[in-house]
C-alpha cells in the first residue's frame, strides 16, 4: 500500500471531469494551489478539441477580451476574463504566442499540438493524475460535503471537490455531447437549452447549387420576420446547402434560437459604393456604359466572382446572355439589380447540427453559479468552460474563456475560503 506523508494526506482532493481546454487549465491552477488533482477524461487522450482548433493552428485567445464578443447568462464572465492574461499563462508554460493583425493569438509554432504539449508538460510536472477512458455517469453529493463519482467503467471515486469541465454539445466526435446536463439538472441547476453556435446557416440548397465553392465579401444582416437582429461584415462562403464563413458563424447563435421567420441579407457591393450618397447607383450606371456591348452576365465581372455575378444578374433580370445595354438602359432593370446587390436574400431553412458547430450556446445557467464558479445549490461543485451558458464569437474568445474560467474554478476549488482574485490584467 502506498504511504503518504502528513502534508500529502491533508491535500484537498479535486476531481476534474473533462480533460479539454478548461479542464487542463483548472487542473494546473488547482495543483499549483496545493490540491491533489485527478482529471477524468472519457476519451483515450486529453485535449482532442485543442488539436482541431483554429484549423490545426489553435487560435488560443484574443489580445483584447472585449466582452461584447461574449453571450450567455454569466454576469461574472467579464470579471473572470479581466483577471486572466492568456499570453502570460502560456509564457509561464514556455509557449510563445503571437497575434495576427486582428488580435487573434496563435502559438509561435502555428501548431495546435504545441499548445497541448505545453499543457501536458505542466500537468506532468505538477504530478496531476490523468485517467483516460473514464466516462463519468453520475455525481452523488455526500453528507460530509464530499462527492461520490460514478463512471461507466463501474468505478466509484471519492473527491473533496469536483470541477465539471465536460464542455458543451458541439463537435460530439471530441467527446462532448452534453451527457452530464441531465445529472446537473437533477442536482438542482438551471439549464439553458443547448444550441449549436459558430456554425454554417442552412439555406435553400437548390439555389445554392450554382454558388457552391464561391466566396464574396459582404455586409451580412440576419433578419427575424424582416427586422435586422444582428449584423456582421466579412467573407461569406457558399456551400452546397448553407452559407458559411466567420461572419455567418458569428450570426448563427441568433438564428438557432429563434422561432421567427429568419433570413440572411447580403450587401455584396463594395464598401465605398455602399457608403456613397446614392448607394453606388452612379458607379453601376458607369459600368453599364463601359460594358454595354457585353452579355449582361458579365456586367459585374471584377466586382464579384464571375459565377456569383451571373447568379445575381439572372436573379434580378432573368437573363445573362442578353446585351447589357438592351437590359440595363431601362431604369427599372437597373433598380432591380441595384436592390438585389444591396439586399440579396437567403431564407434560413433550418439549424445546423452540433456536429457542424464549433461551440454551444446554452448550458448551466449563470443563475445557478456563484462568483467563484461554484454551484449555488450544491457544496464543493465547480464549473468551467463551455458547460456553462457562456459562448464567444470567432477569434479566440472561446479558448480565452476556457483557460480563464478553468484557472478561476481550479484556484477556488483548491482553496474555497480564498476569494481574492489574481492581479487584474487591466485597471
Ligand atoms: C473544430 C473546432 C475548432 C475550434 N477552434 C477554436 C479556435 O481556434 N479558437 C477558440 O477560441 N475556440 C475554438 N473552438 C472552440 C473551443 O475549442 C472550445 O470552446 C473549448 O475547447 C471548450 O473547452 P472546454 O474545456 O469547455 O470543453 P472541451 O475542450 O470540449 O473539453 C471537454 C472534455 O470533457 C470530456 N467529457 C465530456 N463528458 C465527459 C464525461 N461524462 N466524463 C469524462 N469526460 C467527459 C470530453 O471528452 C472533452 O475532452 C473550436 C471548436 C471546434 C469544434
Amino acid at each position: 500500500m502506498q504511504r503518504y506523508g502528513r502534508a500529502e494526506k491533508m491535500k484537498r482532493s479535486i476531481y476534474i471531469i473533462g480533460g479539454g481546454a478548461s479542464g487542463l487549465s483548472a487542473a494546473i491552477a488547482a495543483a499549483r494551489a496545493g490540491a491533489a488533482v485527478t482529471i477524468l477524461e472519457r476519451q483515450a487522450r486529453v485535449g482532442k478539441k485543442i488539436l482541431l482548433s483554429g484549423n490545426g493552428r489553435c487560435n488560443l485567445g484574443h489580445t483584447g477580451h472585449e466582452f461584447s464578443h461574449y453571450h450567455g447568462t454569466l454576469p461574472q464572465l467579464s470579471r473572470i476574463l479581466q483577471h486572466f492574461d492568456t499570453e502570460a499563462f502560456f509564457l509561464q508554460l514556455g509557449l510563445y504566442v503571437r497575434a495576427d493583425s486582428e488580435g487573434r493569438m496563435y502559438p509561435f509554432s502555428n501548431m495546435a499540438a504545441s499548445v497541448l504539449d505545453a499543457l501536458r508538460m505542466e500537468v506532468q510536472k505538477l504530478k496531476i493524475t490523468v485517467r483516460t477512458d473514464m466516462m463519468v455517469t453520475d455525481l452523488l453529493p455526500q453528507k460530509n460535503g464530499s462527492w461520490k463519482i460514478l463512471t461507466q467503467e463501474n468505478h466509484s471515486l471519492t473527491a473533496d471537490a469536483v470541477i465539471v469541465a465536460a464542455g458543451g454539445s458541439a463537435a460530439p466526435s471530441c467527446g462532448t455531447d452534453g451527457n452530464l446536463l441531465p445529472v446537473l439538472e437533477r442536482l438542482g441547476h438551471r439549464i439553458v437549452k443547448p444550441r449549436p453556435a459558430l456554425c454554417p446557416i442552412p439555406s435553400d440548397a437548390a439555389r445554392l447549387r450554382a454558388l457552391k465553392g464561391m466566396r464574396v465579401r459582404a455586409a451580412v444582416s440576419l433578419l427575424a420576420d424582416g427586422t435586422v437582429c444582428a449584423a456582421e461584415t466579412g467573407e461569406v462562403q457558399f456551400t452546397e446547402n448553407a452559407l458559411s464563413g466567420i461572419c455567418v458563424f458569428n450570426l448563427s447563435r441568433f438564428s438557432a434560437s429563434s422561432k421567427k421567420e429568419m433570413a440572411l441579407s447580403l450587401d455584396v457591393l463594395p464598401e465605398a459604393w455602399r457608403s456613397a450618397e446614392d448607394g453606388g447607383m452612379a458607379e453601376l450606371e458607369r459600368l453599364v456604359q463601359i460594358r454595354g456591348e457585353m452579355p449582361c452576365g458579365e456586367l459585374l465581372s471584377g466586382l464579384l466572382p464571375k459565377r456569383v455575378s451571373e447568379v445575381c444578374v439572372k436573379e434580378a433580370v432573368g437573363t445573362v446572355s442578353a446585351k447589357t445595354a438592351d437590359i440595363f438602359s431601362h431604369k427599372k432593370n437597373r433598380m432591380l439589380l441595384f436592390n438585389l446587390l444591396h439586399d440579396w436574400r437567403f431564407p434560413v431553412t433550418g439549424t445546423a447540427k452540433f456536429a457542424q458547430a464549433q461551440v454551444t450556446a446554452g448550458g448551466v445557467s449563470g443563475q445557478s453559479i456563484t462568483q467563484t464558479l461554484s454551484s449555488n445549490v450544491q457544496q464543493n461543485l465547480y464549473f468551467c468552460g463551455e458547460v456553462l451558458d457562456a459562448d464567444g464569437d470567432c477569434g479566440g474568445y472561446n479558448l480565452d474563456w476556457a483557460w480563464a474560467s478553468g484557472a478561476w474554478a481550479g484556484r477556488h476549488a483548491a482553496s474555497p475560503a480564498v476569494q481574492k482574485p489574481e492581479r487584474p490584467r487591466r485597471s
